[in-house]
């Protein structure tokens, strides 16, 4: 792979006309320190976020040891980079043939499940040659719990109730070597209370059903910095995580568990898009809906810019995209502040793609194509370079109690 010292070097010696994906190992490796030495418990990277095999070496050199897979195929793929990771299979509804082959070819022990008849899936994809159940499975209950603070729900999909959980725990003690509990705050959680909430619904859910735990896992939902997006530092939501977990009735050898995604790897990548056309505050760039651009198109996220010629000295106004395939969903409504002089020819960086960025391309349309290059410099934000700004003391961000 080639290497550049920043966007600016990659236009003025290749001028792409297809998009290009930069990877920047540096950023992911920091995030991985940062979580393998800050977060009170084990961390788990949640694969979809971004697959890329480079990715998963440059995460577990740095200390991140096991992998929230959700699919067989991801399955597959951490294990083929990765020999000796540990994998969780944290997808809550699953086929049998993938239980069968996760548990018995790769490794995986554990598994999560919201209903008995998952329940019902894993015992018998897992039976030993004599048709006893397994005696080593790990076990992670998923709870539904509330989505209000973050920025993407996914409160309604997944989870078994509060109300509906004791017997679902119960049943679940009777076959698992370890019992958890596990939920998902939602994507990108602007307040460490979300996890609070969290935790007192496990609290009240481990109290109904009178069962010993032995893994409660926090799940995912550790933002990132976006433009409007500025969340508190990741130890605030550590601190109040580990205080809420120490407070918790659990098994005296109970392990505290995350797993994030985007917050290992949204610094991971940017992107350089080309201008093909302006029209107004519109400009036509060479990536879109269909590719690394899903969540601009589709939740409006805003994700930072900045132009790559040097001649384009105008003040920053709002502009738009459009992408490069012939669908109208295929737009970018922003805004996104560059240059009043921009215009066709002319080269854009997309920052924070790393997380449901690059993972989401697709070759609709003909397009998706473009080179991956490597580059040193730091990326456009930053949770882990320790000079941001606290943002409580501006007022944008809801308070800790
Ligand atoms: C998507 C997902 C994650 C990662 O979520 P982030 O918001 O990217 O941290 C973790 N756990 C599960 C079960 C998920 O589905």
């Amino acid at each position: 792979m080639h290497h550049f010292p920043d966007a600016s070097s990659v236009v003025r010696a290749l001028a792409p006309d297809e998009p290009v994906i930069l990877n920047r190992p540096h950023a992911a490796a920091r995030a991985a320190r940062f979580f393998a030495e800050t977060f009170p418990g084990k961390s788990l990277y949640a694969v979809k976020a971004n697959p890329s095999p480079d990715l998963l070496k440059v995460l577990w050199d740095s200390g991140v040891t096991h992998f929230d897979v959700a699919s067989i195929a991801e399955v597959r793929l951490v294990r083929a980079a990765l020999p000796e990771a540990t994998l969780c299979f944290m997808h809550p509804v699953k086929t049998a043939s993938a239980i069968a082959e996760a548990y018995k070819v790769h490794g995986v022990r554990t598994f999560s499940l919201d209903s008995h008849e998952e329940l019902d899936k894993i015992i018998a994809a897992t039976l030993t040659e004599d048709d006893s159940p397994a005696a080593d499975l790990r076990l992670c209950v998923r709870l539904r719990v509330s989505s209000e603070y973050s920025e993407l729900s996914l409160a309604s999909k997944f989870g078994v109730d509060l109300a509906d959980a004791a017997p679902l725990l119960q049943a679940t003690r009777q076959v698992a070597d370890w019992l958890g509990v596990c939920f998902h705050v939602g994507s990108q959680a602007m307040t460490p209370f979300a996890y609070v909430q969290a935790l007192e619904r496990v609290r009240a859910a481990i109290v109904d059903a009178s069962v010993t735990v032995d893994i409660v896992d926090v799940g995912g939902g550790f933002p990132s910095v976006y433009p409007g997006m500025e969340p508190p530092p990741l130890e605030d939501y550590f601190a109040v995580i580990h205080r809420a977990y120490e407070a918790l009735p659990v098994s005296y050898s109970s392990e505290l568990w995350c797993e994030p995604g985007r917050a290992l790897c949204a610094e991971y990548n940017s992107l350089i898009v080309k201008v093909e056309k302006r029209r107004g505050d519109e400009l036509y760039i060479n990536d879109g809906a269909y590719g690394a651009l899903f969540d601009a198109a589709h939740v409006g996220w805003r994700f930072p810019v900045r132009c790559l010629n040097e001649g384009r000295a105008g003040g920053l106004e709002e502009f738009a995209f459009y992408g490069p395939t012939c669908d109208d969903a295929d737009f970018m409504k922003g805004p996104f502040m560059l240059p009043a002089d921009i215009g066709a020819g002319d080269f854009i960086e997309i920052g924070m793609l790393g997380a449901y960025g690059a993972a989401m391309r697709t070759a609709f349309n003909g397009f998706g194509q473009g080179e991956v290059v490597e580059a040193s410099d730091e990326p456009m934000a930053s949770l882990y370079r320790g000079d941001r700004v606290d943002p409580r003391r501006s007022d944008n961000v809801v308070s800790l109690r």
